[in-house]
């Protein structure tokens, strides 16, 4: 049998945040012992009223990502599974946010996750993350993938460009001509870009007046539209390609209390997931972040019988970013136990071992 596979973890420290991420210097006071102690203090005082998402990130960098190297990260989230699982942990590169300089660069996260996957070869798969805005990020991309082992490459569209992005189609037909599994990020909210919009942030499936950069949130939501694969499916029908949080709470929310189809929403993301899967052959989507409510159990366990879709749902926490709201093992036990353990089972061995294609080796 698989081992259990997490397919969505992340372990960058809080080296790795750009310093204006939050206002007042308050990341630069976090990365100290006597501020983020402070910090936290302050954050549990606040939490019940707290609703906002930078804060949220804020008390997840707090309780894990400050203080800590990459390794210490791992090993920690190691520990709530059983010793033989595997982790896809999925970098980050922020230096395109708009939120300034981070004292680590992403070159130097990557040279960290390289020295982590020698020591654990079985157990961490390392994604690298692309940015159409680095400079020859293709070559980084191939690089950490060829020479170093990495497992596949992560996409993060609202740090501020289009997935059906021009310049993103070499990596697609790479990705697509050599079979590495790609993970974006498709829920509203999380990390968004915060700085000038520039000519080139713009995407075909949106016309640009549709576009208020008042709203940066907003504005980042329809960078992760799923709608916008769709034509990079259309050229790419073979990518195997994993929608993140299944379009995420909020999604999954408007698909449980509105009558599908109606006149004033457009479909779900949800839905839009699920009639890729359908179309397209290597089309998955995790439940990372996402499965940490209650409410969501039911629909997961109907997902997980429906015929296809059954097939390509993938079992991810989102540590460290979900730690805000639930433990680690919390997370998994509560859907593991409620779903079932045949369900489970599916998302986080079968599933996963075949998305990764850990089922074709051979010893
Ligand atoms: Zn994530």
């Amino acid at each position: 049998m698989q081992p259990i596979h997490n397919t969505h973890t992340h372990i960058f420290t809080l080296e790795s945040i750009p310093n204006q991420f939050l206002p007042l210097g308050l990341v630069r006071l976090a990365r100290t012992k006597v501020g983020g102690a402070l910090l936290g203090v302050l954050l549990n005082q606040l939490w019940p009223f707290a609703k906002n998402d930078k804060l949220d990130r804020l008390a997840a960098f707090l309780n894990i990502g400050a203080l800590r190297t990459q390794k210490d990260i791992f090993e920690f989230v190691q520990k709530f599974y059983p010793s033989d699982s595997r982790f896809v942990v999925l970098s980050l590169d922020l230096e395109y946010l708009g939120s300034g300089v981070a004292p680590l660069s992403y070159i130097d996260q990557l040279r960290q996750l390289i020295q982590l996957k020698y020591r654990y070869p079985d157990n961490l798969f390392p994604f690298v993350c692309a940015d159409p805005r680095r400079p020859r990020f293709l070559e980084l991309v191939t690089n950490t993938i060829e020479k170093h082992g990495f497992t596949g490459i992560k996409l993060y569209p609202s740090l501020g460009f289009c997935p059906a992005d021009g310049r993103l189609m070499s990596l697609y037909a790479y990705a697509e001509a050599h079979d590495i599994p790609i993970i974006t990020h498709c829920s509203r909210g999380g990390i968004y870009f915060q700085g000038e919009r520039t000519s080139d942030m713009h995407c075909s499936t949106y016309r640009p007046h549709w576009w208020p950069l008042t709203d940066r949130k907003n504005f980042a939501n329809r960078f992760v539209d799923p709608s916008n694969y769709e034509t990079v499916l259309e050229r790419f029908p073979n990518l195997r390609i994993c929608f993140a949080h299944y379009g995420g709470r909020q999604e999954w929310n408007d698909f449980l209390l509105h009558p599908w189809p109606n006149d004033t929403h457009t479909p779900s993301w949800l839905s839009k997931i699920n009639d890729m899967m359908r179309k397209y052959p290597n089309v998955y989507a995790d439940v990372a972040f996402t499965a940490f409510q209650k409410r969501f159990w039911p629909l997961i366990k109907v997902l997980m019988n429906t015929e296809l879709l059954q097939d390509r749902i993938l079992y991810g926490s989102d540590f460290y970013m979900v730690r805000s709201s639930v433990s680690e093992r919390e997370f998994s036990i509560n859907l593991r136990g409620s779903i079932g353990e045949q369900e489970y089972s599916r998302m986080a061995r079968t599933n996963a071992a075949r998305f990764l294609k850990f089922d074709q080796e051979t010893d």
